[in-house]
């Protein structure tokens, strides 16, 4: 008998699934992610889960994001995790500047997570090619890890196929999506994915689906592909020659788009992609040599740190030698900051060029994080307002504070999710047998609203 719980399901965050089943005479279990729920969901403390009690044979993680891995550390350390091998590393070069960084409270515990995520006796690893999946057997399951398009890159939802005396073929099968989206580059494969390697062609059952429903509560949200945004940020950066961006250092698509737009402007030795310390350089390098080496659009070739304007870079003429800030305002740019008071100085060094007279038009900032951050408060379904708790008032400030200065603001994003015709689009592609668990969302009620069939949606558990 497979029992699946799948806790804190009705929040965005904090995700956690635990699958058991009878092997041997004996119970044996493993876990889907640990994360902690995200800031301004209204929750205050995480469940606890009891590890004496029930213990897991292994946790498995879909990504890096910190609602499915950020509780890493309260793991017991007998027990082995499985991730990503470059969703590894991502999270590697995190701990290890946040370990490094003046800026944090708690620099030693990034450390020891450092160091857990490096250890080989604890962390092991799986990766995907072109037609190569890997299995992972345990006991009493065995484990297929599909990669999937999202925010975060290395992503991945996972097979599991469980022992089972009550099954018809004595193997119940679980596909959990993890966090996913349709309209990434990589997006649409997924649907085939499922057909070709997890149905086999239609001739597998898959049992369970537990899948997530993140922007089943924002149904009107106006979605981009990534192209899509990659062309509008061209357009906008063909106006701006002088540019600021905030993105999040590990959504590999959106600073792919970014970068890309960048670089097909016309300007004369395309545009370097400034950032504001090493880290963020760290993580451009690994999704340069990772993704890139399969695909151009990956590849971050002309990337710089932010902080040297004084720098003089060499292999320049020796009469008048450029510094970097001078060569920024001739050139231009697209630099990456964090929405942090410590960043502003670098858009008023520009402010103060324009001015001055030293560049053309005022530099511009490119918003590319959910705009729910930004917002006092929100629409409920009933029509009325309510106060946002996900909101950011540093941030807030920060965009406010730019745009008194006359610094056009520039909205550009899209969701790191599947809109709900992705998710009716897997549902139907998966139609599970057994039972549907909608997780992640705080909406899970919408589902039963999807155009999918009529024996599914009473699956909906
Ligand atoms: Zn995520």
């Amino acid at each position: 008998m497979t029992d699946i719980r799948v806790f804190q399901r009705n929040q965005i965050g904090g995700c956690v699934t635990v699958i058991s089943t009878e092997y041997k005479g004996d119970i044996h279990r493993i876990m889907i992610d640990y994360g902690s729920f995200l800031p301004g969901s209204g929750k205050e403390k995480d469940f606890q889960y009891p590890w004496d009690e029930e213990p897991v044979d292994a946790v498995f993680f879909t990504h890096y994001h910190g609602d499915h891995v950020g509780r890493l550390m309260e793991i017991p350390e007998n027990v082995p995790l499985y991730m990503g091998v470059t969703a590894r590393q991502v999270m590697i070069n995190i701990q290890d500047a946040l370990g490094k960084s003046e800026h944090v409270q708690d620099a030693a515990l990034h450390r020891a997570e450092a160091a857990l995520l490096k250890d080989d006796s604890r962390v092991h690893v799986f990766r995907w090619g072109e037609r190569t999946y890997e299995h992972i057997t345990l006991p009493g399951f065995t484990i297929e890890p599909y990669s999937v398009d999202h925010s975060a890159y290395d992503a991945y939802m996972f097979l599991i196929e469980a022992e089972d005396a009550d099954s018809p073929d004595g193997r119940y099968r679980i596909l959990h999506t993890g966090d996913f989206r349709g309209h990434g580059r990589r997006g649409k494969v997924m649907l085939r994915v499922i057909y070709k390697y997890v149905r086999d062609y239609g001739k597998r059952r898959v049992d369970a689906l537990v899948i997530e429903g993140t922007m089943m509560s924002r149904p009107g949200e106006k979605v981009l592909t990534e192209p899509q945004m990659q062309r509008e940020a061209s357009k906008f950066l063909k106006e701006h020659k002088w540019a600021f961006l905030v993105c999040s250092s590990t959504n590999l698509d959106s600073l792919a788009s970014f970068y890309q737009a960048a670089q097909s402007t016309n300007l004369r030795y395309g545009r370097y992609m400034y950032v504001y310390n090493d880290y963020f350089r760290e993580q451009l390098k690994l999704f340069t040599e990772t993704a890139g080496d399969w695909a151009e659009v990956y590849r971050f070739d002309k990337v710089a740190l932010l902080p040297a304007f004084d720098f003089v870079p060499p292999g320049q003429r020796l009469d008048s030698p450029l510094s970097q800030g001078e060569m920024m305002e001739q050139f231009g740019f697209l630099a990456v900051i964090k929405p942090e008071d410590y960043q502003e100085a670098y858009i008023d060094r520009f402010v103060e060029a324009y001015r001055e007279d030293r560049i053309k038009k005022m530099p511009v900032l490119i918003w590319s994080m959910w705009d729910g951050y930004l917002q006092e408060e929100y629409t409920g379904k009933d029509g009325k307002k309510y106060p946002n708790r996900a909101k950011n008032d540093k941030w807030i400030s920060f965009i406010k504070r730019q745009e008194a200065k006359g610094i056009h603001v520039e909205h550009l994003h899209t969701s790191g999710h599947a809109t709900p015709e992705m998710i009716a689009a897997v549902i139907n592609a998966v139609d599970p047998q057994d039972r549907i668990y909608p997780m992640h969302t705080e909406c899970a009620e919408a589902f039963r609203e999807l155009p999918i069939r009529e024996e599914l949606k009473e699956r909906i558990v």
